[in-house]
């Protein structure tokens, strides 16, 4: 079987290379020139452990080509899958579909035999009925070019892991042959045991972004209380670790600490608290809006917490950081709070110097007045305070005595709450998390 990936960022060049991976011969259509050139000599512009080798490896075998010619597209292949980006609106909280709607609109008049078109994209509710009656509108087949929506739920840092092996999948879909067309081309993962949905398209959307929210509320939750433990004199991280313990609560999301951030979650909680104002039902959702804010909050108060630590003003201090990326095993900036902190910082007066293993290229074209360093120990050199950002395997095992002979104070703040703070005060230094004793 044939498909084709429309648009190879994250997850479009993940979903290519793994289909690929799958035994798919896959056609990638991308707009970016230099992106689509990259992907097309086998290499991936972002760092996704995993996610080079295997591009590499089906660019090579000739499983997984790229274009920009959606002709050539319609021709390729009757399954296409949509994965471009749905970023916030400028000046709204709502999601802009328009490259998504561009997409369809300028495959659907290449079709001209039956074909399924199948959304990946984070959209709002009623997106898909939408692109469904466009597909049928201007497709030449009409409604024998059938839309399905098929949310993702990959994770920077597992995206092949997470592709190869999801969760589940979902499927919203309007007849049954698609869903026939969709159960057997995943036949490799169900087969395995793979949980499988099937649904309507509203529902299908609504799944992937109520996924986001909960997770989102549950980081926002614990940040929340974390400020109770700090004004109290509680420990975050042992009462994380108590609830956890929970079964109906878990532990996993419940680290305190700066917050959430990426190209996902805070842009799709905005949308579905957006959406669901243009739907009249706002109310129901407002709360995300403080999850929102208690997530932006995190990202102050490590700002100023730094600026208590450095004496009351930035201005002259020297600032070490620890990470830029928005988690780790990524180079993914986009609203990333690490680098959020580190500029805010900056734009305070303060000198920083960041390190990331991998997001130092993408930090550096967002925040290019930055400093960067090669390594933990060198972005740490004369720092009056190192910020832990990012939770990098490698900033935990980091040689306490090496990062204490380079700085000016020995002085660390941790804003995952995942460093040995006990190590580090017996080398002398301050040591502080958030919510922490
Ligand atoms: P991205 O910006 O990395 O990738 C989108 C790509 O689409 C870009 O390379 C862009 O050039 C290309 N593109 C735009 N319009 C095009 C067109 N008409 N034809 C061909 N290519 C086109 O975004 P992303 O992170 O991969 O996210 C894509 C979607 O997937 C979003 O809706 C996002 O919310 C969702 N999603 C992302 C992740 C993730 O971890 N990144 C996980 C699940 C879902």
């Amino acid at each position: 079987m044939k498909i084709t990936v429309i648009g190879c960022g994250y997850l479009g060049a993940t979903h290519a290379a793994c289909m690929a991976e799958l035994g798919y011969d896959v056609l990638g259509v991308e707009v970016d020139d230099r992106k689509r050139e990259l992907l097309a000599a086998g290499q991936v512009p972002i760092y996704e452990p995993g996610l080079e080798e295997l591009l590499a490896k089906h660019v090579a075998s000739g499983k997984l080509r790229f274009t920009d010619s959606m002709e050539e597209a319609a021709a390729f292949a009757e399954l296409h899958f949509v994965c471009v980006g749905t970023p916030q609106l400028p000046g709204s909280m709502g999601a802009d579909v328009s490259y998504v709607e561009a997409a369809v609109t300028s495959l659907a008049p290449h079709l001209t035999r039956p074909a399924y078109v199948v959304g990946k994209s984070t959209v709002p509710v009623g997106t898909a009925a939408r692109m469904s009656a466009l597909l049928a509108e201007v497709a030449p087949v009409g409604a024998e070019a059938e839309l399905v929506w098929n949310p993702e739920f990959l994770r920077e840092g597992f995206a092949v892991k997470d592709t190869l092996e999801p969760d589940r999948i979902v499927l919203g879909v309007a007849s049954e042959r698609s869903e026939k067309v969709l159960r057997d081309f995943y036949a490799p993962i169900l087969a395995t045991g793979t949980p499988l949905v099937v649904t309507d398209y509203a529902t299908a959307e609504l799944v992937k972004v109520s996924a986001n929210a909960f997770l989102a509320t549950k980081i926002s939750f614990i940040n929340a209380v974390s400020e109770v433990c700090e004004a109290s004199g509680a420990d975050v991280v042992d009462l994380a670790d108590a609830i956890g313990h929970d079964a109906r609560i878990g532990r996993r999301f419940l680290n305190a600490g700066i917050g959430f951030g990426g190209g996902c979650l805070p842009k799709d909680i905005r949308a579905f608290v957006h959406r669901a104002g243009e739907l009249g039902v706002e109310d129901a959702m407002t709360f995300l809006r403080q999850v929102d804010d208690i997530n932006q909050r995190q990202r102050q108060r490590v700002a100023q917490v730094a600026t208590a630590m450095v004496g009351g003003s930035v201005s002259r201090a020297r600032i070490g950081v620890w990470g830029a990326a928005f988690k780790p095993d990524s180079d993914d900036v986009r609203d990333s709070p690490a680098l959020d902190i580190a500029g805010r910082l900056h734009l305070r007066g303060a000198t920083v110097t960041v390190y990331d293993p991998k997001a130092n290229g993408t930090a550096r074209d967002r925040f290019p007045t930055l400093e960067y360093a090669d390594s933990a120990v060198e972005a740490a050199r004369d720092a009056d305070l190192v910020l832990h950002l990012t939770e990098w395997p490698e900033f935990r095992s980091v040689d306490i005595a090496e990062v204490s002979a380079a700085v000016r104070r020995k002085q660390i703040l941790d804003g995952r709450n995942l460093l040995d703070l006990p190590a580090w005060r017996e080398a002398g230094w301050t040591a502080r998390g958030l919510g922490r004793r």
